[in-house]
């Protein structure tokens, strides 16, 4: 039975490894804000290449208004609103890339607490394992000792007695024999009659409860 407690705790303490749910959700959280971030510095190189483009244009236009170049006031004219234009659009991208910009910091100090959390949640992950891992070895070496405390004593029964036993553990829950307290079998709760009770006392040969069966013996 102490082999059977051993094998259910090697099985309970195998089914807590691996990472927990919330170490998996803080690392989620963490990938996610890395990639806005990322999707954040893409969208900013793209405004920048837009705006270089349009500042430019704007030299370029600025350059023929002022170069005295074009005399026609029809030309002149529209290469003004030309100008202005893109300076309109100029202060469009300048402003959408302050927004990128206050929206990257803001992505950067939620991911600054992600990453402590993280780290954090880690730690004890580890901390668990390692403990995990001690009560694995712990658990193993006992049921080592007790395996072999087993064989021993399992080369000394008959292997009648034992065969009555194997199959007794297999019907009954693991439990093939019972204590006789007070008078009661403790396998079911039970009286046992004195006559068993002078046989268990003789100590010869094997004395079974006739209501729930198990091997019985008489508790010091
Ligand atoms: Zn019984």
């Amino acid at each position: 039975m102490e082999i059977d407690e051993a094998k259910r705790s090697l099985g309970a303490l195998a089914s807590l490894r691996g990472e927990s749910q919330e170490l998996r959700e803080a690392r989620n959280l963490y990938t996610q804000a890395q990639e806005e971030r990322s999707r954040l510095a893409r969208h900013l190189r793209a405004l920048e290449l837009d705006l270089e483009e349009l500042r430019e244009k704007i030299a370029g236009a600025e350059a023929m208004l002022y170069g005295g170049s074009i005399k026609n006031p029809k030309e002149l004219s529209s290469l003004e609103q030309e100008v202005r234009s893109f300076q309109r659009r100029q202060t469009q991208l300048e402003e959408e890339a302050l927004e990128v910009m206050a929206r990257v910091e803001q992505v950067e100090g939620e991911q600054r607490a992600q990453q402590a959390e993280l780290d954090r949640l880690e730690g004890a992950w580890e901390q668990s394992q390692s403990q995990l891992s001690e009560e694995e070895s712990r658990t193993k070496a006992l049921l080592h000792q007790l395996e072999q405390q087993r064989a021993k004593r399992v080369a000394r029964l008959a292997p009648e007695i034992l065969d009555a036993y194997e199959d007794l553990r297999q019907r009954k829950g693991g439990r093939a024999v019972a204590a006789v307290e007070a008078g009661a079998c403790r396998g079911c709760g039970v009286d046992v009659p004195p006559r068993q009770i002078q046989e268990l006392l003789g100590g010869a040969g094997l004395v079974y409860c006739s209501n729930c069966e198990r091997i019985l013996y008489l508790k010091d």
